[in-house]
Protein backbone atom coordinates (compact mmCIF):
# COMPACT_ATOMS: atom_id res chain seq x y z
CA UNK A 1 0.00 0.00 0.00
CA UNK A 2 1.02 3.65 -1.18
CA UNK A 3 -0.23 6.54 0.76
CA UNK A 4 0.69 9.83 -0.11
CA UNK A 5 0.78 12.95 2.24
CA UNK A 6 -2.38 14.54 0.54
CA UNK A 7 -3.77 13.15 -3.53
CA UNK A 8 -5.47 16.36 -5.07
CA UNK A 9 -6.95 13.59 -8.36
CA UNK A 10 -8.61 11.70 -5.69
CA UNK A 11 -11.38 14.30 -5.62
CA UNK A 12 -11.71 14.18 -9.36
CA UNK A 13 -14.63 12.46 -9.12
CA UNK A 14 -16.75 14.84 -6.75
CA UNK A 15 -16.01 17.90 -8.27
CA UNK A 16 -14.54 17.96 -12.10
CA UNK A 17 -18.36 18.67 -13.76
CA UNK A 18 -18.61 21.85 -11.51
CA UNK A 19 -15.12 22.97 -11.95
CA UNK A 20 -14.94 22.50 -15.71
CA UNK A 21 -18.61 24.44 -15.84
CA UNK A 22 -16.93 27.16 -14.28
CA UNK A 23 -13.81 27.32 -16.31
CA UNK A 24 -15.76 26.94 -19.40
CA UNK A 25 -17.67 30.08 -18.30
CA UNK A 26 -14.74 32.04 -17.49
CA UNK A 27 -13.33 30.92 -20.86
CA UNK A 28 -16.74 31.81 -23.28
CA UNK A 29 -16.92 35.38 -21.11
CA UNK A 30 -13.17 35.95 -22.36
CA UNK A 31 -12.42 37.91 -18.86
CA UNK A 32 -9.59 36.22 -17.11
CA UNK A 33 -8.63 38.82 -14.61
CA UNK A 34 -11.12 39.88 -11.69
CA UNK A 35 -14.50 40.25 -13.24
CA UNK A 36 -18.08 38.75 -11.60
CA UNK A 37 -16.60 35.40 -10.75
CA UNK A 38 -13.93 37.00 -8.53
CA UNK A 39 -17.02 39.03 -6.87
CA UNK A 40 -18.91 35.86 -6.61
CA UNK A 41 -16.20 34.25 -4.46
CA UNK A 42 -15.26 37.43 -2.26
CA UNK A 43 -19.09 37.36 -1.38
CA UNK A 44 -19.09 33.91 -0.56
CA UNK A 45 -15.87 33.70 1.09
CA UNK A 46 -16.62 36.62 2.91
CA UNK A 47 -19.82 34.91 3.98
CA UNK A 48 -18.37 31.76 4.78
CA UNK A 49 -16.55 33.21 7.27
CA UNK A 50 -18.77 36.10 9.25
CA UNK A 51 -16.81 39.38 7.33
CA UNK A 52 -19.06 42.36 5.51
CA UNK A 53 -16.07 42.20 2.71
CA UNK A 54 -13.49 39.98 1.20
CA UNK A 55 -10.80 40.83 -1.69
CA UNK A 56 -9.51 38.48 -3.89
CA UNK A 57 -5.99 38.45 -4.27
CA UNK A 58 -2.89 36.54 -5.91
CA UNK A 59 -1.34 34.19 -3.32
CA UNK A 60 -1.64 33.69 0.52
CA UNK A 61 1.71 35.57 0.81
CA UNK A 62 0.39 38.79 -1.11
CA UNK A 63 -2.50 38.53 0.94
CA UNK A 64 0.03 38.92 3.97
CA UNK A 65 1.65 41.49 2.48
CA UNK A 66 -1.05 43.68 0.82
CA UNK A 67 -2.65 43.60 4.80
CA UNK A 68 0.59 45.06 6.02
CA UNK A 69 0.62 47.66 3.29
CA UNK A 70 -2.83 48.68 3.97
CA UNK A 71 -1.46 49.11 7.03
CA UNK A 72 1.03 51.16 6.65
CA UNK A 73 3.98 48.87 8.67
CA UNK A 74 7.15 50.17 7.18
CA UNK A 75 10.56 50.70 8.02
CA UNK A 76 10.98 51.29 11.66
CA UNK A 77 8.08 49.16 12.52
CA UNK A 78 7.92 45.70 14.99
CA UNK A 79 5.23 43.38 13.76
CA UNK A 80 4.98 40.28 16.68
CA UNK A 81 4.62 36.97 15.50
CA UNK A 82 5.30 33.42 15.65
CA UNK A 83 8.76 31.88 14.55
CA UNK A 84 7.54 28.51 14.15
CA UNK A 85 4.99 29.21 10.65
CA UNK A 86 5.35 29.05 7.22
CA UNK A 87 8.11 31.29 5.64
CA UNK A 88 5.95 34.08 4.18
CA UNK A 89 4.00 35.43 7.71
CA UNK A 90 7.28 37.28 8.65
CA UNK A 91 8.75 37.00 4.86
CA UNK A 92 5.98 40.04 3.98
CA UNK A 93 7.02 42.14 7.57
CA UNK A 94 10.75 42.30 6.39
CA UNK A 95 10.25 42.85 2.64
CA UNK A 96 8.52 46.05 4.14
CA UNK A 97 11.35 47.13 5.80
CA UNK A 98 9.82 46.27 9.03
CA UNK A 99 10.97 44.09 11.85
CA UNK A 100 9.54 40.61 12.51
CA UNK A 101 9.87 40.05 16.37
CA UNK A 102 9.43 36.88 17.30
CA UNK A 103 7.63 35.17 20.41
CA UNK A 104 7.66 32.13 21.41
CA UNK A 105 4.87 29.35 20.96
CA UNK A 106 2.40 26.68 23.42
CA UNK A 107 3.08 23.21 23.69
CA UNK A 108 -0.12 21.80 23.00
CA UNK A 109 -1.41 24.42 20.34
CA UNK A 110 1.54 24.79 18.28
CA UNK A 111 0.73 28.57 18.71
CA UNK A 112 1.77 32.12 19.48
CA UNK A 113 1.76 32.18 23.11
CA UNK A 114 -0.32 35.26 23.86
CA UNK A 115 0.71 35.31 27.94
CA UNK A 116 4.48 35.92 26.11
CA UNK A 117 3.31 38.75 23.77
CA UNK A 118 3.21 42.23 26.41
CA UNK A 119 6.39 41.80 26.99
CA UNK A 120 7.50 42.16 23.20
CA UNK A 121 5.52 45.10 22.73
CA UNK A 122 7.70 48.18 22.56
CA UNK A 123 6.86 51.19 21.29
CA UNK A 124 7.66 51.02 17.71
CA UNK A 125 5.04 47.86 18.26
CA UNK A 126 2.52 48.14 15.20
CA UNK A 127 0.91 45.03 14.13
CA UNK A 128 0.27 41.37 16.02
CA UNK A 129 -0.22 38.23 13.13
CA UNK A 130 -1.17 35.18 14.98
CA UNK A 131 -0.84 32.28 12.63
CA UNK A 132 -3.67 29.85 12.88
CA UNK A 133 -0.75 26.93 12.42
CA UNK A 134 -2.03 23.65 10.94
CA UNK A 135 -5.68 25.05 11.07
CA UNK A 136 -5.68 25.72 13.98
CA UNK A 137 -7.24 28.90 15.63
CA UNK A 138 -4.89 30.96 17.92
CA UNK A 139 -6.14 32.09 21.87
CA UNK A 140 -7.50 35.36 19.98
CA UNK A 141 -9.08 36.75 23.51
CA UNK A 142 -6.01 37.79 24.76
CA UNK A 143 -4.44 38.99 21.77
CA UNK A 144 -7.64 41.15 20.73
CA UNK A 145 -7.35 42.50 24.17
CA UNK A 146 -3.33 43.54 24.12
CA UNK A 147 -4.35 44.79 20.34
CA UNK A 148 -6.97 47.13 21.79
CA UNK A 149 -5.00 48.50 25.15
CA UNK A 150 -1.64 48.98 22.78
CA UNK A 151 -3.10 50.16 19.87
CA UNK A 152 -2.10 47.22 17.42
CA UNK A 153 -3.64 46.47 13.75
CA UNK A 154 -4.17 42.57 14.48
CA UNK A 155 -3.73 40.57 10.79
CA UNK A 156 -4.74 36.66 11.06
CA UNK A 157 -2.80 34.35 8.98
CA UNK A 158 -5.49 31.81 8.31
CA UNK A 159 -3.62 30.25 5.44
CA UNK A 160 -3.73 27.02 6.97
CA UNK A 161 -7.30 27.74 8.67
CA UNK A 162 -10.36 28.37 6.61
CA UNK A 163 -13.45 27.56 8.59
CA UNK A 164 -11.48 27.24 11.55
CA UNK A 165 -13.49 28.10 14.91
CA UNK A 166 -12.58 30.39 18.07
CA UNK A 167 -15.56 30.65 20.24
CA UNK A 168 -18.63 30.64 17.59
CA UNK A 169 -15.89 32.61 15.52
CA UNK A 170 -14.55 32.15 12.23
CA UNK A 171 -10.76 32.13 11.69
CA UNK A 172 -10.24 35.74 9.61
CA UNK A 173 -13.18 37.46 11.40
CA UNK A 174 -11.48 38.36 14.69
CA UNK A 175 -8.68 40.71 13.84
CA UNK A 176 -8.62 43.72 11.04
CA UNK A 177 -7.34 41.38 8.43
CA UNK A 178 -8.08 37.77 7.83
CA UNK A 179 -5.15 36.24 5.50
CA UNK A 180 -5.90 33.12 3.11
CA UNK A 181 -4.25 30.94 0.93
CA UNK A 182 -5.60 28.55 -1.91
CA UNK A 183 -2.57 27.04 -2.41
CA UNK A 184 -3.42 23.80 -3.72
CA UNK A 185 -2.32 21.95 -0.74
CA UNK A 186 -4.67 24.00 1.63
CA UNK A 187 -7.97 22.70 2.71
CA UNK A 188 -9.54 24.90 -0.07
CA UNK A 189 -7.07 25.07 -3.07
CA UNK A 190 -7.07 26.21 -6.28
CA UNK A 191 -5.35 24.74 -8.73
CA UNK A 192 -2.41 27.34 -9.01
CA UNK A 193 -1.96 30.77 -6.86
CA UNK A 194 -4.50 32.50 -5.23
CA UNK A 195 -5.43 34.09 -1.60
CA UNK A 196 -8.11 36.17 0.00
CA UNK A 197 -8.06 39.09 2.81
CA UNK A 198 -11.09 39.32 4.87
CA UNK A 199 -12.28 42.17 6.66
CA UNK A 200 -15.23 44.07 8.48
CA UNK A 201 -13.84 47.69 7.77
CA UNK A 202 -15.37 49.06 4.78
CA UNK A 203 -12.33 51.41 4.64
CA UNK A 204 -9.60 48.27 5.07
CA UNK A 205 -11.92 46.90 2.18
CA UNK A 206 -11.37 50.32 -0.28
CA UNK A 207 -7.61 50.07 0.84
CA UNK A 208 -7.09 46.64 0.00
CA UNK A 209 -9.14 46.75 -3.47
CA UNK A 210 -7.26 49.40 -4.24
CA UNK A 211 -3.62 48.53 -3.49
CA UNK A 212 -4.25 45.27 -5.85
CA UNK A 213 -4.63 47.18 -8.58
CA UNK A 214 -1.18 49.33 -8.13
CA UNK A 215 -3.04 51.83 -5.84
CA UNK A 216 -5.32 52.74 -8.53
CA UNK A 217 -9.36 53.18 -8.13
CA UNK A 218 -10.05 55.45 -10.94
CA UNK A 219 -7.81 53.80 -13.72
CA UNK A 220 -4.33 55.23 -14.53
CA UNK A 221 -4.59 57.44 -11.78
CA UNK A 222 -2.67 56.62 -8.94
CA UNK A 223 -3.17 57.65 -4.80
CA UNK A 224 -0.79 55.37 -3.56
CA UNK A 225 1.59 52.90 -4.52
CA UNK A 226 -0.30 49.27 -4.74
CA UNK A 227 1.07 46.42 -7.07
CA UNK A 228 -0.26 43.63 -9.17
CA UNK A 229 -2.15 41.40 -6.01
CA UNK A 230 -4.92 40.26 -8.31
CA UNK A 231 -6.27 36.78 -8.46
CA UNK A 232 -7.23 35.69 -11.84
CA UNK A 233 -10.76 34.80 -12.94
CA UNK A 234 -9.89 30.58 -13.20
CA UNK A 235 -8.89 30.31 -10.28
CA UNK A 236 -11.69 31.63 -8.30
CA UNK A 237 -13.78 29.61 -11.03
CA UNK A 238 -12.33 26.50 -9.10
CA UNK A 239 -12.30 27.75 -5.79
CA UNK A 240 -15.72 28.62 -6.29
CA UNK A 241 -16.97 25.23 -7.21
CA UNK A 242 -14.36 23.51 -4.35
CA UNK A 243 -16.49 25.97 -2.02
CA UNK A 244 -19.41 23.73 -1.85
CA UNK A 245 -17.51 20.77 -1.12
CA UNK A 246 -15.42 22.35 1.89
CA UNK A 247 -17.46 21.87 5.20
CA UNK A 248 -17.89 18.11 4.23
CA UNK A 249 -14.18 17.98 3.21
CA UNK A 250 -13.12 19.32 6.66
CA UNK A 251 -15.95 17.12 8.50
CA UNK A 252 -13.84 14.02 6.91
CA UNK A 253 -10.35 15.43 8.09
CA UNK A 254 -11.88 15.55 11.71
CA UNK A 255 -13.15 12.57 11.29
CA UNK A 256 -9.34 11.10 10.05
CA UNK A 257 -8.17 13.06 13.04
CA UNK A 258 -10.50 11.34 15.67
CA UNK A 259 -9.90 7.61 13.73
CA UNK A 260 -5.77 8.76 14.39
CA UNK A 261 -6.41 9.30 17.97
CA UNK A 262 -8.56 6.28 19.03
CA UNK A 263 -5.89 4.11 16.77
CA UNK A 264 -3.11 5.31 18.59
CA UNK A 265 -4.58 4.89 21.79
CA UNK A 266 -5.74 1.31 21.84
CA UNK A 267 -2.39 0.47 20.64
CA UNK A 268 -1.11 2.07 23.58
CA UNK A 269 0.79 4.30 21.22
CA UNK A 270 0.34 7.51 23.58
CA UNK A 271 3.44 7.02 25.65
CA UNK A 272 6.04 6.99 22.23
CA UNK A 273 3.90 10.16 20.47
CA UNK A 274 1.65 12.56 21.58
CA UNK A 275 -1.63 13.27 19.41
CA UNK A 276 -2.49 17.06 18.63
CA UNK A 277 -5.23 18.22 21.06
CA UNK A 278 -7.93 20.46 19.97
CA UNK A 279 -7.36 23.51 22.23
CA UNK A 280 -9.46 25.77 20.16
CA UNK A 281 -12.75 23.99 18.60
CA UNK A 282 -12.94 23.68 15.47
CA UNK A 283 -10.08 22.70 14.32
CA UNK A 284 -10.13 22.16 10.50
CA UNK A 285 -7.04 19.78 10.64
CA UNK A 286 -4.87 21.29 7.35
CA UNK A 287 -2.38 18.87 8.86
CA UNK A 288 -2.34 15.86 11.39
CA UNK A 289 0.78 16.43 13.63
CA UNK A 290 2.20 14.44 16.06
CA UNK A 291 5.32 14.89 18.14
CA UNK A 292 7.81 12.33 18.47
CA UNK A 293 10.27 12.85 21.25
CA UNK A 294 12.89 10.14 19.95
CA UNK A 295 13.69 9.00 17.32
CA UNK A 296 11.57 12.02 15.03
CA UNK A 297 13.71 11.25 11.72
CA UNK A 298 14.44 7.69 12.27
CA UNK A 299 10.16 7.42 11.90
CA UNK A 300 10.12 9.10 9.25
CA UNK A 301 12.43 7.10 7.16
CA UNK A 302 10.84 4.23 8.25
CA UNK A 303 7.78 5.18 7.22
CA UNK A 304 9.10 6.56 3.62
CA UNK A 305 10.28 2.90 2.99
CA UNK A 306 6.82 1.77 3.84
CA UNK A 307 5.72 3.62 1.37
CA UNK A 308 4.27 6.23 3.99
CA UNK A 309 4.65 9.80 3.20
CA UNK A 310 4.73 12.34 5.84
CA UNK A 311 6.45 15.99 5.81
CA UNK A 312 8.01 18.03 8.77
CA UNK A 313 6.30 21.74 9.46
CA UNK A 314 8.68 23.17 9.62
CA UNK A 315 12.70 21.81 10.07
CA UNK A 316 13.62 24.84 11.32
CA UNK A 317 12.35 27.61 13.02
CA UNK A 318 11.91 31.23 11.71
CA UNK A 319 14.90 32.66 13.86
CA UNK A 320 17.39 30.73 13.30
CA UNK A 321 16.86 31.13 9.28
CA UNK A 322 20.05 32.50 7.65
CA UNK A 323 18.07 35.51 5.74
CA UNK A 324 17.18 36.33 9.32
CA UNK A 325 20.33 36.09 11.25
CA UNK A 326 20.56 40.37 11.18
CA UNK A 327 17.78 40.14 13.64
CA UNK A 328 19.83 38.91 16.16
CA UNK A 329 18.27 35.63 17.75
CA UNK A 330 20.46 32.93 18.70
CA UNK A 331 19.92 29.09 19.03
CA UNK A 332 17.77 28.95 22.74
CA UNK A 333 15.75 32.04 21.80
CA UNK A 334 12.23 30.00 21.41
CA UNK A 335 12.80 26.93 23.11
CA UNK A 336 9.02 25.44 22.39
CA UNK A 337 9.50 26.33 18.98
CA UNK A 338 12.86 24.67 18.28
CA UNK A 339 11.32 21.80 20.38
CA UNK A 340 8.52 21.58 17.91
CA UNK A 341 10.89 21.65 15.04
CA UNK A 342 12.94 18.54 16.15
CA UNK A 343 9.81 16.48 17.60
CA UNK A 344 6.55 17.23 15.12
CA UNK A 345 5.92 14.69 11.94
CA UNK A 346 2.78 15.54 9.81
CA UNK A 347 0.75 12.60 8.99
CA UNK A 348 -1.75 11.82 5.81
CA UNK A 349 -4.99 13.55 6.90
CA UNK A 350 -6.77 14.32 3.52
CA UNK A 351 -10.79 13.88 3.17
CA UNK A 352 -10.37 10.61 1.03
CA UNK A 353 -8.13 8.93 3.17
CA UNK A 354 -9.96 5.27 3.81
CA UNK A 355 -10.16 3.90 7.17
CA UNK A 356 -7.87 1.26 5.76
CA UNK A 357 -4.89 3.49 5.31
CA UNK A 358 -5.46 5.00 8.22
CA UNK A 359 -4.90 1.60 10.02
CA UNK A 360 -2.26 0.76 7.96
CA UNK A 361 -0.21 4.20 8.85
CA UNK A 362 -0.76 3.42 12.54
CA UNK A 363 0.11 0.11 12.11
CA UNK A 364 3.72 1.00 10.51
CA UNK A 365 4.38 3.58 13.27
CA UNK A 366 3.26 0.75 15.98
CA UNK A 367 5.84 -1.45 14.06
CA UNK A 368 8.54 1.24 14.26
CA UNK A 369 8.12 1.35 17.91
CA UNK A 370 8.18 -2.57 18.37
CA UNK A 371 11.32 -3.12 16.30
CA UNK A 372 13.50 0.01 18.50
CA UNK A 373 12.22 -1.16 22.32
C1 LIG B 1 0.60 28.66 2.80
C2 LIG B 1 0.85 29.67 3.83
C3 LIG B 1 1.10 31.01 3.51
C4 LIG B 1 1.34 31.49 2.12
O1 LIG B 1 0.36 31.18 1.18
P1 LIG B 1 0.75 31.11 -0.37
O2 LIG B 1 -0.57 31.07 -1.04
O3 LIG B 1 1.55 29.86 -0.56
O4 LIG B 1 1.52 32.32 -0.72
C5 LIG B 1 1.24 31.91 4.54
N1 LIG B 1 1.16 31.53 5.82
C6 LIG B 1 0.94 30.24 6.16
C7 LIG B 1 0.84 29.89 7.61
C8 LIG B 1 0.80 29.27 5.18
O5 LIG B 1 0.59 28.00 5.54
Amino acid sequence: MKIPLLDIPASYDEILADVEKNIDQVIQSGQFILGPIVEELEKKISAYCGTSYAVGVSSGTDALLISLMAAGIGEGDEVITSPFTFFATAGSIARLGARPVFVDIEKDSFNIDPNRIEQSITNKTRAIIPVHLYGQSVNMNPILALARKSNLVVIEDAAQAIGSEYQGRRAGSMGDYGCFSFFPTKNLGGFGDGGMVTMSSEDIYNQVKTLRVHGSSLKYYHEVIGGNFRIDALQAGIILAKLKYLDQWTEKRRENAQTYGRLFKERGLTDQLTIPSEVAPRHVYNQYVIRVQKKRNELRSFLSENNVSTEIYYPLPLHLQDCFASLGYKKGAFPESEKAANETIALPIFPELTQNQISHVVNKIDNFFKEIR
